[in-house]
This record gives C-alpha cells, sequence and structure tokens, in this order.
C-alpha cells in the first residue's frame, strides 16, 4: 500500500496546495467541499453525500451491507495571517489552514483514490464498507454551540458505522512518524469566566472598601495550586488562565476584575473534579468580602482511543511506515472534536509527524508541514480500511 499511496503522493500535495491556498473557516468550507465533492467524483464510484452537518461531504463505497468503517479528515481553516512565504500561501486575507486540516483533507482524498482503486481489484473479496466523513469546523462552535463532528452526527453521518479512525498531523514530531496511544490521548478543553466584585475606590485608602485586585492574587495562587495541592499529580491536569482585564487608573481601586481560562483533563471524573475546584478558588473572594459569577463553557471530551482499533492502525503503520518511525506517546493536553464521533463508534485518531526545519507550531502564522509524510498518512489509513472491509481484523 506504500508504494501505492507513494504513487499518488503528487497528487495529494496539489490538492492540500489547492486547499492551503484557499482556507476557509468554520462552517464556511463552501469551496473546500466543493473541490471534495468533485475530486471524489473523478475518483469515480463512490456515493457522493454534501451539505452534511452544514458544510460537510460524505463519500460511500462498498457492498452496501456488511461492517462500515469510517474515517475523518476536517477542512476547516483558522482566523491567522499567514507569515510561511510559499508560492500556494493563502489567498484569504487573515484566514489560514495553521492546523493541518488541509493536509487531513487531501490525505483523505488520497485514501479515497487508493480504496476506489482497492474496490476495482479486489472488490470480490470485499465484506464491508468504507464511509469518508469529511466534517466542517473543528476548531470553532457554530452559534447554536455545536462543533463540526456534533453536526455530522445530527445528520446521520455516522449511522450504522462501526469503527472510526483518523489522524492528526504534528509539526514538532519528526517527519513520517506515527505515534500511537491507547485510551485518553487528548483532553477535555473546557473554558471558564469568571468574575470578582468588590467595592472600588480610591487608591489611597484600600481599606473603606473590598478591592477585588487584592482578592484575585489569592484566587490566582489557589488557581495555580489546584494540579497538585487538590488534585493528584499523578492525574493529567491543566489550570491556565488566558485573560484578566480590571481597571484603568494608577490611583483607583476598581469594581470587578474579568477572568478566562482552561481546564484540561483526560478523564471524566477529573474534569468534573477541576470544574468544581476552580469554581472553589473563585469563591474564596466571598470570604475575603467580596463577591464572584463563575460560568463553566464545557469543551469538547477527552478524545480516548479504542485499543482495539488503535491496534489495527498500529500494526499496519509498523508494515507500511517501518518499525523505527511508529512509536507509543499521547498527542497531548489539546482539545480534538473526533472525541465526540469516538463516543458514537470505537475510535482511534493516530498523530503523523510532519516537522520541516523553520515551521512552527500549531496556531501559530509561521505553522508549516512537511509534504513528504503526507502519503505515509493515506497508506496507514487506507491499509487499515481495506483490511477492515476484508474482514481481516480481529
Ligand atoms: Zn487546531
Ligand atoms: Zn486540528
Amino acid at each position: 500500500m506504500i508504494n501505492k499511496a507513494k504513487a499518488i503522493e503528487e497528487e495529494i500535495i496539489r490538492l492540500r496546495r489547492e486547499i492551503h491556498q484557499h482556507p476557509e473557516l468554520g462552517f464556511q468550507e463552501f469551496r473546500t467541499a466543493q473541490l471534495v465533492a468533485d475530486t471524489l467524483q473523478e475518483i469515480g464510484g463512490i456515493d457522493i453525500q454534501t451539505e452534511v452537518g452544514r458544510t460537510g461531504v460524505v463519500g460511500r463505497i462498498g457492498t452496501g451491507d456488511g461492517p462500515t468503517i469510517g474515517i475523518r479528515a476536517d477542512m476547516d481553516a483558522l482566523p491567522i495571517h499567514e507569515q510561511v512565504d510559499v508560492p500556494f500561501k493563502s489567498q484569504n486575507d487573515g484566514v489560514m489552514h495553521a492546523c493541518g486540516h488541509d493536509a487531513h483533507t487531501a490525505i483523505l482524498l488520497g485514501v479515497a483514490h487508493l480504496l476506489r482503486q482497492s474496490f476495482a481489484d479486489e472488490g470480490e473479496k470485499w465484506r464491508g464498507n468504507v464511509r469518508f466523513l469529511f466534517q466542517p469546523s473543528e476548531e470553532q462552535w457554530g452559534e447554536d454551540g455545536i462543533s463540526g463532528a456534533t453536526a455530522m452526527i445530527q445528520d446521520n453521518a455516522l449511522e450504522n458505522v462501526d469503527a472510526v479512525i483518523a489522524l492528526h498531523t504534528s509539526s514538532l514530531s519528526p517527519s513520517g512518524q506515527c505515534s500511537f496511544w491507547d485510551g485518553p490521548t487528548l483532553a477535555a478543553a473546557d473554558m471558564f469566566d469568571a468574575w470578582i466584585r468588590g467595592d472600588g475606590g480610591h487608591g489611597a485608602y484600600p481599606h473603606q472598601g473590598i478591592d477585588p485586585n487584592f482578592i484575585l492574587s489569592t484566587v490566582l495562587s489557589n488557581l495555580y495550586a489546584i494540579p497538585s495541592r487538590y488534585i493528584s499529580p499523578l492525574e493529567t491536569n491543566v489550570v491556565s488562565v488566558g485573560a484578566i482585564h480590571a481597571g484603568q487608573a494608577p490611583n483607583v481601586i476598581p469594581k470587578e476584575v474579568y477572568v478566562n481560562g482552561t481546564i484540561r483533563s483526560m478523564d471524566q471524573s477529573i474534569r468534573k473534579k477541576l470544574w468544581a475546584e476552580v469554581e472553589r478558588a473563585f469563591s474564596l473572594a466571598e470570604s475575603l468580602g467580596g463577591s464572584y459569577e463563575f460560568k463553566l463553557r464545557k469543551g469538547y471530551p477527552p478524545t480516548i482511543n479504542d485499543a482495539r482499533v488503535n491496534g489495527w492502525m498500529r500494526q499496519v503503520a509498523r508494515e507500511v511506515a517501518g518499525e523505527g518511525q511508529v512509536i507509543d506517546a499521547p498527542m497531548g493536553m489539546a482539545g480534538e472534536d473526533f472525541s465526540i464521533m469516538s463516543q458514537k463508534a470505537p475510535g482511534a485518531m493516530f498523530s503523523l509527524g510532519c516537522y520541516t526545519p523553520g515551521g512552527g507550531g500549531h496556531h501559530t502564522p509561521l505553522f508549516d508541514i512537511d509534504e513528504k509524510a503526507l502519503h505515509v498518512g493515506a497508506a496507514v489509513l487506507a491499509e487499515t480500511a481495506r483490511r477492515f472491509v476484508k474482514g481481516e481484523l480481529g
């Protein structure tokens, strides 16, 4: 399969550049979805459904009956101004594919090529189906508070799917390296908004009122103590404050401080404990004479890889990418709405190293990837699906 993937490498790279040049934000992937649908049409033999989950596309190939494996790619870009100097630089000012979703989409189109070939060559041995899931808006929620994965599920894209697989590029890992991890691999990503309230007053006479800035100093030291002092250091968790807004003049104590931040965890019970602990830190405002308001914004659940499905891909990766290119490592504390799909069907996502010298990290204006890794990702996904539909996987 790696040779077949290598043979279409140029086509995958061409598609990736085409998508990279025309990035679109979540639920606005009209051009990208059109390109996906047109490409699937050209490949032929694939049943295509558009406007799934608003701007998503679903492709189906297979016997019609038997089990189905879903392969997911996200298509959306980020509100970042690209600073990478390449001929196929973003033409949509202020929008950039800075997370590699252009590569994910191009890889899945490559997978469609490869599986179409397989179906033509050995379709009589197929006992199931492959569903290509091109999902919108992984990075952001629509006005109704849902992201692309949920929108796709609401439109039945995962109905009768028995397993779902995906990959995510990693611009920090060696090119072509495939990282696998059974169980929690990406975090639950929750946010909070909080307000600490006092009286405000003259900076020279703070004892005459309640100073929310002073209260904040106690709240912050408590927030940062949650990992280790209130939650075991053996549990993976992070609390970070992103914004603090209060006051203007040097001699005026403000009435209120606004604080926001993010809470990350890998386990649902620790996640709930963290929500309570973060609120408890803000509730200290009351014992110091002030008041507080706390609003939790629940994000994606943790991404938990099914060991069986992950094992299929890991074995394939060892064969197609080579033993030396496969490692075991969790992906990190970022969040992914693939977690929602893998709650619907047993699922697994692996990380595909795409490091290139000079390239920045994910979500930065200098984000860049080594395109030579893309066909490796396509080979792993396609071969896993091929073995699945041929009934070769346990
Ligand atoms: Zn991202
Ligand atoms: Zn991403």
